[in-house]
């Protein structure tokens, strides 16, 4: 190993959340290894430098790796399987030889490594325990901090978890809970259209108008409506609606449709931050964000005031509460319709991107499928539909109370 100017020191440092056997384990390992930089020839090419790297664990679900550079620099994140990695390549960044730690672990992560690449490109690859969402995101100076390459790893096992902290804060100590009901589309923008001519936008408001009367009903629960009548709503404003509304949780209730007539079933969606569950989920979700372009309003990641607080931590948490939820209101819409899928799908839906406040989408039924259409335009079965998803929040919440 070179000892070259640019020393690295990687420190293990708990964030907020971070519990008490994560310090344990930091304790164990040492608070600061320090590393060195390597000279070779793509240090003089090279722009900017790798000053420190910093792993921080909450729980054991999240990691967080942040890299501190001296200055801007491209980066590109991409997984690898057998065994499972996740590798991160820094533009124009000097190369250090001796990112080589076994000891810097977690519970997602096994171990770090380095090595510089062809025209300064510095690659960095995380050992992983197995699989997990990455996502990465480069932030500017800012105070004492310089430019970050931040890489959160998140646990993949989604499934059926133990209720968290935060979760059971949500839905503690409430007079009343707030149900956002969101009928999709309207206006301009029809949705899906049946081969009867059922429009979505009509039967999902049907269906939602009934929603809100129900719940309105029930002491301890409120609903309000992110539209009551045929007008177009972007998606960024059924969002803030619902926030202003502070709303407990937000359901989006659509209709589906598809080439093939015989495509039939609910289907019941969270938001995914790192992409979709299956192809299926993909393209739904395509379509469904095509709403604001139809209405005429830029998509672009950029502006979206809801993309800085995705990278906050709680986004996690939020998620987990969706699929939960999701799970409790596909089991009673089993009982009064066909599924399409057992299983909460995930998919990057643009209008479940609060951080705070679960949310799903429901696809109530294929529009292209002629029984389902029948069925969806009957007032009855709307009605029972109102009641399963209704019942299933219910579930979700009185489980949360304990
Ligand atoms: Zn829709």
């Amino acid at each position: 190993m070179t000892l070259g100017k640019g020393k690295i020191t990687v420190t293990m440092v708990p964030i907020a959340t971070a519990r008490r056997h994560f310090l344990a384990r930091a304790a164990r390992f040492g608070l600061s290894l320090a590393l060195f930089a390597g000279g070779k020839t793509a240090l003089a090419r090279s722009r900017t430098a790798l000053t420190g790297i910093r792993i921080s664990e909450s729980g054991e679900e999240h990691t967080r790796v942040v890299f501190d550079l001296s200055g801007d620099a491209e980066h590109r994140l991409f997984t690898l399987t057998d065994p499972n990695r996740v590798v991160i390549d820094l533009e124009d960044t000097r190369e250090s030889q001796a990112i080589e730690i076994s000891s810097m672990t977690t519970s997602l992560m096994s171990g770090i490594r380095s090595a510089s690449k062809d025209n300064g490109r510095l690659r960095v690859v995380l050992d992983l325990r197995g699989k997990v969402r990455p996502r990465s995101f480069m932030l500017k100076p800012d105070g004492q901090a310089g430019y970050r390459v931040v890489v959160d790893l998140h646990a993949t096992n989604l499934g059926p978890t133990p209720v968290k902290t935060s979760q059971e804060e949500r839905y503690r100590h409430k007079q009343q809970y707030v149900i956002a009901l969101d009928p999709g589309h309207g206006g301009r923008d029809p949705g899906a259209i049946g081969r009867k001519g059922t429009r979505e936008k009509d039967v999902v408001l049907a269906v939602a108008k009934k929603m809100k009367t129900l719940i309105n009903r029930t002491p301890g629960y409120r609903a309000i409506l992110t539209r009551e009548s045929d007008r177009f709503i972007s998606l960024r404003s059924r969002v803030k609606k619902a926030r202003e509304a502070e709303a407990d949780i937000f359901v989006s209730i659509h209709a589906d449709s598809f080439h093939s007539p015989s495509a039939k079933g609910a289907s019941v969606y969270a938001l995914s931050l790192s992409g979709a569950s299956s192809e299926a989920a993909r393209w739904i979700a395509q379509k469904e964000n095509a709403s604001d372009l139809i209405g005429g309003i830029s998509l672009d990641d950029k502006d979206d005031l809801i993309a800085s607080v995705l990278l906050d931590l709680s986004q996690t948490a939020t998620i987990q509460d969706s699929l939960d939820l999701g799970s409790d209101v596909l089991a009673k819409i089993g009982k009064v319709s066909r599924l399409n899928n057992s299983h909460v799908q995930q998919a990057g839906f643009a209008v479940l991107k609060a951080p705070d406040m679960p949310s799903i989408l429901i696809e109530t039924a294929f529009l292209s499928n002629p029984l389902e259409e029948k069925k969806l335009r009957n007032p009855g079965h709307q009605a029972k539909l109102a009641r399963a998803v209704f019942s299933g929040i219910q579930n979700h919440i009185k489980n949360r109370q304990a």
